[in-house]
């Protein structure tokens, strides 16, 4: 089934054209013209979006768990078309967006399981207590409630999961909140495929239109309006520090300032405890390579830095890896301007005095291969700008000449979405040492793992101190996101007929 774009916007139901026009710039295939987005269909989403509310913010569990499942049904039943739209948008392998879809679905579907369960309210109930002294006590109930319409940034890396039905998405229509998303102008026929599954479900289900609008890219002006939108009361995004951080600002300066949660990036470190280095760095290091170019390296949760303590064996890892790197061949990076920001990224390590080049490649065009540097930690420690994310298959070994050095880098770093540690049963005590540290680093640490493949489930935590994310109370991945689209309402002394829940 071949999928040829109409290039407009979803606004409420309709598709609608826009007077200025954007080519799309695919991997390999067809380029397509789409409408770029304006101020007005900003305007014409949000009000749509917040008049939707007014049914669907109160609609029942069951009624949204029908609207979610419903969505999943329609994208599988274009998966064909969706899959060949990706990959020519993206140039990521055919297996990759298959891969992609199965989690988008499986996790629309999770989101209708988990509120049907209904444990996501946190109900809590304080009897009334009248007869207590000196004051009686009233009746309290709480319960969680749907904020109201949230914007949704697609993100360039997961043109499904984390794109027009990805997490966000989903999380969001599963509280109950209506979701404008702005398009990711890197694969808009893919957004608009989806676009065109969720407005099937819409009308399956016979849910107010105005739930969901896809706006195609048209530029910063477009998302800027669309986080100062007054009735936009919350922003999931997942992108670069620098536009997330932007997005932000704007959000805290508006008048009613609203929470932006931005999931922006780390260099997801690995330290490599003594033992498990010289029992099994062999295997270690083919697993880093793996780990560090899958998906030509364009994951947040990419591997980019590992740490261990100087010595035989460490010389020893890094020819392995070096090995291991050369094997792989050259992969499309999403966009031009990602494959540019990769080289940039790679000359500034490469600049750094200290910095030691152990694989050289090339990064022409939209093609990537590998990169491997070898750094002590006292260098590392010095150059605060190596901390920074290289989005692409880069690698930093960072040797330590101590383990208070060791703990020193740990104590150097940002806020990362995940830390990782390789141990054996003689690394205990290290790993005992290290962990307060990291734990206070990272939204999620592992053990003898490789970060990169996130669970979507009820334990997950996708997120972290900043610049991870910009909200560390929060996850972007797992039915724990939903938290974030939902506020707590307390009802005193109501009419149990008039809450919005059951509390028995
Ligand atoms: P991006 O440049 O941050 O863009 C993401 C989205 O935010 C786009 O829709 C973009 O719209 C919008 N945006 C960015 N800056 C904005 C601003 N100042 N005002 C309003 N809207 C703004 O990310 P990207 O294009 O996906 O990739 C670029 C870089 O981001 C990568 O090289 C990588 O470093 C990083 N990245 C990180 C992750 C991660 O998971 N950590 C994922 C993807 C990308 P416009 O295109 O219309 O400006």
């Amino acid at each position: 089934m071949t999928f040829t774009p109409h290039g407009k916007h979803l606004i409420a139901g309709n598709w609608l054209a826009g007077d200025d026009f954007f080519a799309s710039q695919p991997a390999h295939g067809p380029s397509h013209d789409f409408s770029k987005g304006r101020i007005s269909d900003v305007e014409a989403a949000a009000q749509a979006a917040e008049e939707a509310f007014w049914s669907y913010g109160y609609s029942t569990r069951e009624e949204r768990a029908a609207f979610l499942n419903a969505i999943a049904d329609e994208i599988e039943a274009r998966a064909d078309a969706i899959t060949e739209i990706g990959t020519q948008e993206t140039g990521l392998p055919e297996a990759r967006l298959q891969g992609e879809r199965g989690r988008t679905s499986g996790q629309l579907r999770l989101f209708a399981t988990h509120i049907l369960s209904g444990d996501y309210l946190d109900r809590r109930h304080d009897s009334a207590l009248p007869d207590r002294a000196p004051l009686p006590r009233p009746d309290l109930k709480m319960i969680q409630r749907p904020i109201g319409p949230v914007a949704v940034f697609g993100a360039s890396n997961f043109p499904l999961a984390f794109s027009t039905a990805g997490g966000d998405t989903a999380a969001a229509l599963a509280a109950g909140c209506p979701v404008v998303v702005k398009g990711h102008g890197a694969h808009p026929g893919t957004g608009e495929i989806i676009a065109e599954a969720i407005l099937a479900a819409i009308r399956r289900c016979n849910i107010h239109p105005g739930v969901f609008s896809l706006i195609q890219d048209g530029g910063p002006a477009v998302g800027s309006a669309l986080v100062q939108h007054p009735l936009i009361k919350a922003v999931g995004f997942t992108g670069s520090l620098a536009g997330g951080r932007a997005l932000f600002d704007l959000c805290a300066a508006r008048p009613e300032p609203i929470p932006f949660f931005g999931e922006l990036g780390s260099v997801n470190p690995m330290f490599i405890l003594d033992a498990a280095l010289a029992n099994r760095g062999e295997d270690i290091a083919k697993g880093w390579a793996g780990s560090l170019t899958m998906g030509a390296g364009q994951f947040c949760t990419n591997p980019g830095v590992v740490v261990m303590v100087a010595g035989e064996a460490t010389d020893r890892f890094a020819e392995i890896a070096q090995a291991a790197l050369t094997e792989v061949p050259a992969q499309t990076m999403l966009t031009d301007g990602i494959a540019d920001a990769y080289r940039n990224g790679q000359a500034r390590v490469a600049e750094t005095a200290g910095v030691h080049e152990i694989l050289a490649s090339t990064c022409d065009q939209r093609n990537a291969t590998p990169f491997l540097y070898r750094t002590s930690a006292a260098t590392w420690l010095a150059n605060t700008s190596l901390a920074e994310e290289v989005f692409g298959p880069l690698g930093i070994i960072v040797t330590a000449e101590t383990h208070d050095e060791m703990h020193n880098v740990a104590r150097g770093l940002h806020g990362q979405l995940t830390c990782t540690l390789h141990m054996d049963e003689a690394d205990m005590g290290m790993a005992r040492s290290l962990l307060p540290i990291l734990e206070r680093k990272a939204g999620r640490v592992l053990a003898n793992g490789f970060p990169t493949g996130v669970e979507v489930c009820d334990s997950m935590v996708h997120g972290g101190p900043y610049p991870a994310s910009t909200n560390f109370g929060a996850t972007s991945v797992g039915t724990l996101s939903i938290r974030r689209f939902l506020r707590p309402v307390c009802y005193q002394n109501l009419p149990d007929a008039l809450l919005p829940e059951h509390f028995s």
